[in-house]
């Protein structure tokens, strides 16, 4: 089912960001609030091209059922 899948944006993955947040979500949560996290703290412009890129990091959370 789609529509259960989750996506992470994990900050950690950018060792000199020095940051842990971990977003998860649905693809266009995670861009959002990906999107918003990286101007806010990490002095980012925000741009087209800085959510593709964002979409490289993102993975697809692990389901446990
Ligand atoms: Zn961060």
């Amino acid at each position: 089912m789609s529509e259960w899948k989750r996506f992470v944006l994990d900050c950690r993955q950018n060792p000199k960001a020095g940051c842990t947040l971990c977003i998860s979500g649905s693809e266009a949560e995670v861009l959002d609030a990906g999107e918003d996290h990286v101007v806010r703290k990490h002095g980012f412009q925000k741009s087209p091209a800085l959510r593709s890129q964002l979409k490289q990091f993102l993975k697809e959370e692990a389901f446990a059922r």
